[in-house]
């Protein structure tokens, strides 16, 4: 079917109509939701080859958003890398500094044209919260976010920002009053009245069609970059890396290259504190085939199917699942997935901040640092493209206060690769 949202449709053009990625995906939901889902995804259908809305979503990325973003040539952290040179696809300078916002304006359009009153969705740290309440007071659609009660604590900045945007912040206090349990509550209320609104998820994750309606929405990533590589880096990236969350922002970028068989494709997750600690969210690397929220993929559950606890120091890469189209990827072997801890995480902060003047959200500083450690290794003469999926500034407190470097000199750790820099961070910190 023709697609003019995706601009970057691969050959094998998956999912199937059923939404499977493979055996990944679907839809696992009550039946009363499944009749829901249908109507969405026909409705994604009929807007997805609409030239007006093509054209309404346009005009909002490049005046509203700011797009394209540029791709930038990372030289210094590329010379003290000491390899390969390293590209930067700017998603942080999109307006609310993330690329979350692509895939907001894309939904709340939908959700207009289906004559939806009302968005709703759950937040963790509040980073799609804020996007979505964004996207809601641009197009004039109220908004319900749902966020367990703990978060709302931590996260009172964010909490904040939503409500300044007109949206309103349901505090969850149910089970563990995080994250799993804002998604319960936003589900039971989509459940009570599906019919003026509709629930807009963060991720590729989900029922059928939202793996598939967030990935094209994110698909412009990729469209702006590789065209910008070939113009100002002369060809196609030798790599592209990305960190995976629920893997939207992963998907954005790799969405382009899936047929350049000659462009390697790495997905980061985060190994927390260490992969054999337990307190890590990488759910490829160590997880199993499950179904959570609504979709069949890789899950870290326990024996009972149960998900399991999971951290990060990046709060937008803890979710115990990941889109279903990237457990697809990682069982044909088209793309790479590997890990960054917390430590190298924050290396990679340091080091963007203090050799390029680009501050990066911890979550894309996964990236970063697997960029770094990628470039040695494949050499000089190659070029990595690197997803820089959003701005840090929401994360300067934390990373001051527990992990405050004074006389830091990341050129010459990067040298000796990150022992330098866990001498300076010395042991374990929460
Ligand atoms: C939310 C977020 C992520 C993780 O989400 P994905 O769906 O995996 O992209 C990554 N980077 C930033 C800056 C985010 O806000």
């Amino acid at each position: 079917m023709k697609n003019l949202v995706n601009k970057a449709i691969n050959t094998e053009n998956l999912p199937d109509d059923k939404g499977y990625f493979g055996e990944f995906g679907g839809s696992y939901l009550p039946e009363a939701l499944e009749t829901v889902m249908k109507e969405v995804n026909e409705a994604y259908d009929r807007i997805s080859q609409d030239p007006t809305f093509i054209e309404e979503l346009k005009e909002l990325n490049e005046h509203y958003t700011g797009r394209p973003s540029p791709v930038y040539h990372a030289k210094r952290l590329s010379e003290a890398a000491g390899g390969a040179e390293i590209y930067l696809k700017r998603e942080d300078l999109n307006h609310t500094g993330a690329h979350k916002i692509n895939h907001c304006l894309g939904e709340v359009l939908l959700a207009k044209r289906m004559g939806k009153k009302k968005v709703i969705a759950e937040t963790g740290a509040g980073q799609h919260g804020v996007a979505l309440a964004t996207a809601a007071a641009l197009l004039g659609l109220e908004c319900d976010i749902y966020m367990g009660a703990v978060d709302v604590k931590k996260e009172a900045p964010n909490v904040s920002r939503m409500k300044v945007l007109g949206a309103k912040v349901i505090s969850v206090t149910q089970g563990t009053a995080t994250l799993k349990d804002a998604v319960d509550a936003a589900f039971e209320a989509y459940l009570k009245d599906p019919v003026t609104q509709i629930y807009c998820i963060g991720s590729v994750v989900g029922p059928h069609p939202f793996p598939r309606m967030v990935r094209d929405f994110q698909s412009i990533i990729g469209t702006e970059a590789k065209e910008q590589m070939q113009r100002y880096a002369g060809s196609l990236p030798d790599a592209v890396v990305a960190c995976v969350g629920g893997g939207s922002n992963a998907m954005g970028i790799f969405s382009a290259f899936l047929d350049d068989k000659d462009v390697a494709l790495y997905g980061v997750e985060p190994a927390g504190k260490g992969l054999d600690t337990g307190r890590h969210a990488a759910t490829i690397s160590k997880g199993s085939v499950g179904i959570l929220h609504g979709f069949k993929s890789y899950v870290l559950q326990d024996k009972n199917g149960e998900p399991l606890p999971v951290y990060s120091i990046a709060s937008g890469l803890d979710y115990p699942g990941v889109g279903p189209q990237h457990s697809y990827l990682h069982t044909i072997g088209r793309v790479n997935y590997r890990t960054a801890t917390d430590r190298e995480a924050v290396e990679a902060f340091y080091a963007l901040s203090r050799m390029e003047g680009i501050i990066p959200a911890l979550e894309s500083s996964h990236a970063v640092a697997y960029a770094v450690k990628l470039a040695k290794e494949i050499g000089k003469g190659k070029k990595i493209l690197v997803n820089l999926s959003g701005r840090g500034d929401k994360d300067i407190d934390f990373v001051m206060e527990h992990y405050p470097l004074e006389e830091y000199e990341p050129e010459e750790n990067l040298k000796d690769g990150y022992d330098e820099f866990l001498k300076h961070i010395g042991g374990e910190r929460s």
